[in-house]
């Protein structure tokens, strides 16, 4: 069974980027905010549970996930979205280990935006944290997404933990400012994650 290693950082930080790295070395990722939505749409048993607890309303007529209805009832209160992450998590830990556990690599990658805010560093061997200077991170997400304000991404990172506490708790750091080499940094970790 592959050794279970999650890959964070804060929004703008440059996990994806660190993630497709370990990608080209043939280290399978999983990347959790996108099987979210995935379980959201196909998953039978999380969909029934959203929709006890939101209503009909929750999918539409074709079965598809209704954002436009969560985003105006569940993404505005706070209770909810805690009661809704209480549904999606548990179905992305269960779908994380069906998927790693079919993987023959000696290790296995979950990029996620919340692993300490979840608890989720108790559910992975180790935990990459991804780590560049807020300055930096909105910035590259200005760039990245031109639809987003400064006030919507800034309230993003006062949800997420500092990364220097991330930095502290995390078993490896990657830091991605303009002048730090990802490649040898991510090779490093990588030979480290096989012996
Ligand atoms: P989010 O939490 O929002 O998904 P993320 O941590 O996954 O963000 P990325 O999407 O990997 O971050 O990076 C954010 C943006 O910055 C991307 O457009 C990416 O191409 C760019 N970027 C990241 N690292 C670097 C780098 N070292 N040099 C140049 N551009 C970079």
């Amino acid at each position: 069974k592959p050794k279970l290693v999650g890959i964070t950082g804060g929004i703008g930080s440059g996990k994806s980027t660190v993630a497709k790295i370990f990608e080209i070395l043939g280290i399978p990722v999983y990347y959790a905010d996108d099987r979210a939505k995935s379980l959201m749409n196909h998953d039978s048993g999380l969909k029934k549970q959203i929709i006890q607890e939101f209503g009909e309303e929750s999918y539409t007529s074709e079965g598809d996930l209704n954002r436009k209805y969560l985003a105006s009832t569940v993404f505005s209160d706070p209770e909810k979205v805690k009661k809704i992450n209480s549904l999606v998590h548990p179905a992305v830990g269960r779908d994380f280990e069906i998927w790693a556990s079919s993987q023959s690599t000696p290790y296995v990658l979950k990029e996620a935006a919340l692993i300490f805010e979840t608890g989720g560093e108790k559910k992975v061997d180790a935990v990459i944290n991804v780590s560049s200077p807020l300055k930096i991170r909105v910035n590259r997400v200005l760039m990245r997404d031109p639809h987003r304000s400064l006030e919507q991404i800034n309230q993003i990172i006062d949800q997420q933990i500092p990364d220097e506490d991330k930095n502290e708790r995390a078993d490896f750091v990657i830091k991605n400012t303009e002048n730090k080499m990802l490649i040898p940094q991510v090779l490093e970790i990588h030979q480290k994650l096989q012996s």
